[in-house]
C-alpha cells in the first residue's frame, strides 16, 4: 500500500529531533536518554521531562512493547490514509522506554489491549521513514 502523502504529515526535522528521524532511516528506533536520571523520553526535547537536565543522549530502543490503548479509525481524515482504512492508532508502552504513538496498518480486525507489538519502520521516500507497529 502506498505511503504517498505521509511525508506531508511528518514534522519538520530540527536539531532536537534529527537523531530520531535518522534512526528510523537506518531502520532503528532511537530514544533520548537522560544522562542525569536515566529517564527515556519521546517525543524529543532539548531537556529531560523528568528532571530538567540538558544532558541528553540518544540510544537505540528495541521498539518492542505492548498496546496500552488504541483507536480504530474508519473515517478518512487525511487523503494519505485513503488506502489504509480502517487502521489502528495505538499507544504502545515500550519495554525499554516511554509510551509512544504509532499507526498499525493492515490489521485484520482490532488488536487486544496488552498485545505484544514490534516496530514496523516504513520508508515513505528516499529521505523519510515512519514508525508504525505490527503484532509480534
Ligand atoms: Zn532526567
Amino acid at each position: 500500500m502506498s505511503l504517498e502523502g505521509f511525508k506531508d504529515l511528518l514534522p519538520e526535522i530540527t536539531d532536537v529531533n534529527a537523531p530520531y528521524w535518522e534512526g528510523l532511516n537506518a531502520g532503528e528506533v532511537r530514544l533520548q536518554t537522560c544522562g542525569s536520571c536515566s529517564a527515556r523520553q519521546h517525543p524529543s526535547e532539548s531537556f529531560c521531562y523528568a528532571c530538567g537536565s540538558t544532558d541528553i543522549a540518544w540510544k537505540p530502543s528495541t521498539g518492542e512493547g505492548e498496546i496500552y490503548s488504541f483507536i480504530e479509525v474508519h473515517q478518512l481524515y487525511n487523503a494519505a490514509f485513503k488506502d489504509h482504512l480502517p487502521y489502528v492508532v495505538a499507544i504502545v508502552q515500550l519495554d525499554d522506554g516511554p509510551r509512544i504513538l504509532g499507526a498499525m496498518l493492515g490489521l485484520d480486525g482490532e488488536p487486544e489491549i496488552g498485545a505484544r507489538v514490534k516496530p514496523a519502520i516504513k520508508q515513505v521516500d528516499d529521505e523519510r521513514a515512519v514508525l508504525t507497529f505490527e503484532l509480534a
